[in-house]
């Protein structure tokens, strides 16, 4: 699957920035605590908007961009691949939503 490929190499690219002096504990901490940030800069820009602001559409692009490499950084921590994570959730999407969303699979899904 193509869209697998496309998070491996961004995993492998976005690697290349980590501290490579942390421990596997500082290194989750550090990806649990950078995307719980990362969330809250995005929601910031939202915020925003209700005081006057317009949305920073250029900003909010570099912010989700962030989300993602903290992301990857999770998932080297675990030694996932961020392609599998990401097919797997569209095979668990496609059995909750076999014909795209709808509120009563929704209400009435068996999984989690
Ligand atoms: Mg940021």
């Amino acid at each position: 699957m193509r869209m697998g490929f496309a998070f491996k190499e961004y995993q492998q690219q976005a690697r290349r920035t980590q501290n490579p002096d942390l421990t596997p504990r500082e290194r989750l901490e550090h990806a649990l605590w950078g995307l719980s940030s990362e969330v809250g800069e995005v929601c910031s820009l939202h915020q925003k908007t209700h005081q006057g602001h317009a949305l920073d559409a250029s900003a909010l692009r570099k912010e989700i961009g962030d989300v993602l490499w903290m992301i990857a950084e999770l998932c080297d921590v675990y030694g996932w691949d961020m392609g599998w994570i990401a097919e797997d959730n569209i095979a668990k999407l496609r059995r909750r939503f076999p014909d795209g969303f709808s509120a009563d699979k929704s209400l009435h899904r068996s999984e989690p």
